[in-house]
């Protein structure tokens, strides 16, 4: 029978405490799961919402989630993610870096982490990255957030390449434009706002809710032959 049951299996989300990562963290408690919210600030609402606990993770250091995986977590959730915007010919090399390291240098380094605590207890587990439309698109004024989320699909099937056959399942959700403080800029311009509105098939921006089943799927058992994939949540946006 197939299953989206998460009873017995502990997950641990990077950036809980708000938008979509918080979002993610409901859904797989919702689906069974015990949730570690893992943030840099306060997950007290998502720990209220999930039942869960808090993990502090700071990206700033890339390496920071080295020793998260000491006890046995079955779920990542690689979420947390910023966004620095300029033009590209201004565009500052700490922009650059900062972006990089969150985004991308931290997803690599947190996998690589579960997996190594993973295989060491010979068990395998669900690893999700959260990617974006810019994973397939340049976008414009983002060049550190497009490199770095092309870089996270690219991972993703890397990573999913080395580990499925030791029973590792490493995906990608590709979120399209959601109402989180990532695009409050967006929203704060009514001409770009409406723009990208005008564009998305399903006629709404999407809410972080959105993106909770998905990565319910990708972590149940109903998932178990899905490798590298990066999965489009987005109204439609990249049908169009
Ligand atoms: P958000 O509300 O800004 O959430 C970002 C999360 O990342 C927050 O929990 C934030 O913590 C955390 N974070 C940032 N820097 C961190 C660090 N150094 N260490 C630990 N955590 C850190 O935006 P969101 O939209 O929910 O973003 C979640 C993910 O979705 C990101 O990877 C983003 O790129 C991706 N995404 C979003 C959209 C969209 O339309 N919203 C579309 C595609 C992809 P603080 O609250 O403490 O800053």
């Amino acid at each position: 029978m197939i299953s989206f049951s998460l009873a017995g299996k502990r997950a641990l989300v990077t950036g809980a405490n708000t938008g979509i990562g918080q979002a993610i963290a409901v859904g797989l408690a919702e689906a069974g799961a015990e949730v570690i919210a893992a943030g840099r600030s306060s997950c007290a609402e998502t720990v209220a919402l999930t039942g869960g606990r808090e993990l502090r993770l700071d990206f700033a250091d890339p390496m920071a989630a080295k020793d998260a995986f000491a006890e046995p977590i079955d779920i990542l959730v690689n979420n947390a993610g910023i966004i620095r915007r300029a033009d590209s010919v201004d565009f500052t090399e700490a922009d650059w870096d900062e972006v990089m390291d969150v985004n991308l240098k931290a997803v690599f380094f947190t996998c690589q982490a579960f997996a190594k605590a993973a295989l060491a207890r010979g068990a395998g587990g669900r690893i999700i990255n959260i990617a974006s439309l810019l994973s397939f698109q340049g976008g414009i004024r983002v060049p550190s957030y497009t490199a770095s989320k092309h870089g996270v699909a690219g991972l993703t099937k890397l990573l999913a390449n080395e580990w499925a056959a030791k029973g590792i399942n490493v995906n990608a959700i590709a979120p399209g434009y959601i109402e989180t403080n990532n695009t409050e800029a967006l929203r704060a311009d009514p001409a770009r706002s409406q723009a990208i509105l005008d564009r998305i098939p399903a006629g709404r921006w999407g809410e972080a809710a959105d993106i909770a089943g998905a990565a319910v799927f990708l972590a149940s058992p109903a998932a178990a032959y899905v490798h590298g994939a990066v999965l489009n949540v987005d109204g439609g946006w990249l049908a169009r």
